[in-house]
């Protein structure tokens, strides 16, 4: 056992603070990795804050790590000492259900396991995440970071750029189609890219106009600014897809007014409360309301290497792991441009 040092939320209502506890040192498959940087998303509020029920704690958010490799099981084929490595929202699944044998472990009818919030393999230890300084993971739950990228702004591409890049290649997005993005966050804002560089046409629909000369730079051709009179009556039948990555409660049917004929809506944002849908918000254009979940093992190292390809990484800013309650205060007021990114050697500066 390995001691550890990191940053939990002890309970949902206290603010994060330092904590340590012990990792397993690697089994035959095990990886382990010192952990460089890991990105801050939303859903590690929802959870440190047990907005969806059934947290478990002490919790130690961060599910968007970057690391280099620092020791090896002794059967492990994939990965040497010193690679730059990944590791998402998942450490591992049961392996054997459909699910995981198509490479969608991320929809495990067992159920993966979450790198925080969950629990390991042994079906005992709790799972800890990336708001640490190492990390022990299973090699095939592993992504190899591409050498081309800033390995500070690829961090966020293991929960935000998977969570988007995988519902646009699965519903088919391609040059033509018109996307539109509701909320310009972490995942908003990889949606944009990603979106772009697959040849959409991207709107981004944002609570106010603040947001507007950013959108355009990160490639959005229109801006809808959703606090105007009007402004979604005035969009009607404009898209054929949306991708809502809003972190709070909001009235879909607006939205989905927006989609053309046939048009899909494709839920990523997970408020703590439910919406009602009105059927007529789907009937009237036989339009669709889907979602997705983040994404599966493969299809996160072919979004890492469409993004090397694209030259496509978050846009940041680093903090100190200290300033981890601030962060959290500031992405729920909208102001984070476009991912808090926690650089871990601070954590030894405590
Ligand atoms: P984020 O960076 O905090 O961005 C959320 C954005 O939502 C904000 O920037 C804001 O955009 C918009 N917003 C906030 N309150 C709003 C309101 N009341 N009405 C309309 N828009 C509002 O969050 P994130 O990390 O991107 O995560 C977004 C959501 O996705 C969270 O619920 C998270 O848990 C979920 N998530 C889901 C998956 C998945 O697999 N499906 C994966 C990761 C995260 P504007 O300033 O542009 O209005
Ligand atoms: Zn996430
Ligand atoms: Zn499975």
């Amino acid at each position: 056992m390995k001691p550890t040092l990191a940053y939990a939320a002890i309970d949902a209502k206290t603010p994060l603070a330092p904590y340590s506890f012990e990792r397993r040192d690697p089994k035959p498959h095990d990886v382990a990795i010192d952990i460089l940087y890991c990105g801050v998303c939303h859903s590690d509020i929802h959870q440190a804050r047990d907005e969806w029920g059934g947290s478990t704690f002490p919790m130690v958010p961060g599910h968007e790590i970057v690391g280099r490799v620092s020791a090896l099981g002794s059967s492990v084929k994939k990965f040497k000492k010193g690679d730059l490595v990944g590791v998402g929202c998942f450490i591992d699944s049961c392996r054997s259900c459909s699910s995981c044998k198509e490479g969608l472990e991320q929809y495990c009818e067992i159920g993966m396991n979450a790198t925080y919030n969950g629990l390991e393999k042994d079906g005992k230890t709790p799972t800890q995440g990336g708001y640490s300084d190492h990390i022990v993971v299973d090699e095939n739950y592993i992504l190899s970071i591409p050498s081309s990228l800033d390995p500070k702004g690829a961090a966020p591409l293991l929960c935000a750029g998977i969570t988007t890049y995988s519902p646009l290649k699965h519903w088919g997005v391609s040059r033509g189609h018109k996307v539109g993005v509701v909320g310009l966050g972490g995942l908003g804002h990889m949606a944009v890219k990603i979106a772009k560089a697959m040849g959409a046409e991207v709107t981004v629909l944002s609570t106010s106009r603040k947001k507007e000369e950013d959108a355009r730079r990160l490639g959005a051709t229109h801006f809808i600014a959703t606090n105007e009179d009007k402004a979604l009556e005035n969009a009607a039948g404009r898209f054929d897809f949306l991708v809502d990555a809003v972190s709070a409660p909001h009235d879909y049917n607006a939205y989905l007014n927006t989609l053309k004929r046939d048009g899909t809506m494709i839920l990523l944002g997970v408020p703590d409360q439910p919406t009602p849908v009105h059927a007529f918000s789907l009937i009237m254009k036989r339009r669709k309301l889907g979602g997705s979940l983040i994404g599966g093992i493969k299809e996160t190292q072919e979004m890492l290497d469409f993004c090397a390809k694209h030259n496509i990484v978050s846009d940041i800013e680093v903090i100190p792991v200290q300033k981890i309650n601030e962060a959290y205060e500031r992405m729920i007021k909208g102001d984070v441009r476009y991912r808090f990114v926690i650089d871990m050697a601070s954590l030894s500066a405590r």
